[in-house]
This record gives C-alpha cells, sequence and structure tokens, in this order.
C-alpha cells in the first residue's frame, strides 16, 4: 500500500497521509502539531483556534478526497460537478487558512 506525502512547509519534515495535517495558503501543507507550536508561542490556544484548526484540518481532508473522486468519476457530467463541488470547498478553505494564519503571525 503507497501512502500519499507532502512537505510540511514549517518543520520541512514529510507528512504521511493519515497522520494530522492542514493547508494554509502562506505555507503550504503543514503538521497540526507544527501549526500549534506555532501558534502557542505568539497565542494562547484557545477553544476559538483549536475550531478554526479543526475546520481547516477538515476542508483540506475533504479536498484531497475529492480529488480522488475526480479521479475515479468516468461520466463527464459526474466528474465536472464533482470538479465543481471541490472548487467552491477551496474558497472557503482559503477564507478558513487566511483567518487562521492571520492567528499565527499576531499577538
Ligand atoms: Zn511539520
Amino acid at each position: 500500500m503507497k501512502y500519499k506525502t507532502w512537505k510540511c512547509g514549517i518543520c520541512g519534515e514529510t507528512i504521511i497521509e493519515g497522520q494530522r495535517f492542514i493547508f494554509l495558503r502562506e505555507i503550504g501543507f503543514a503538521h497540526l502539531e507544527c501549526v500549534l507550536e506555532r501558534l502557542t508561542e505568539k497565542n494562547s490556544v484557545n477553544r476559538d483556534l483549536l475550531s478554526l484548526i479543526d475546520a481547516n484540518e477538515l476542508i483540506t481532508y475533504s479536498i484531497i478526497r475529492l480529488k480522488e473522486s475526480e479521479t475515479l468519476a468516468a461520466d463527464k457530467d459526474i466528474k465536472e460537478k464533482i470538479i465543481s463541488v471541490r472548487k467552491s470547498l477551496e474558497k472557503y478553505s482559503v477564507e478558513l487558512s487566511d483567518l487562521l494564519f492571520k492567528y499565527m503571525n499576531s499577538g
């Protein structure tokens, strides 16, 4: 079984599929722990920040899975529908990640 991997934009180490990670527009993929570490340097991590991290993680995961669904779909209309759903999610992903990024660099 082959796992997908990404490079963490904070620590530079490999992220392996199944580990907890998020995508931030300015940083790229990053381990959840690395994001938390960076956040705690400047903020006290409260429930608002945790909820933002959680939402980012879920949306990142959904986008990755939707890309797999696109590859799977043979029917053109179905494929296009999945692509349009994924693109909508990417828009929300940018909004969430920009908000989180703001916290990472403030305080
Ligand atoms: Zn990392």
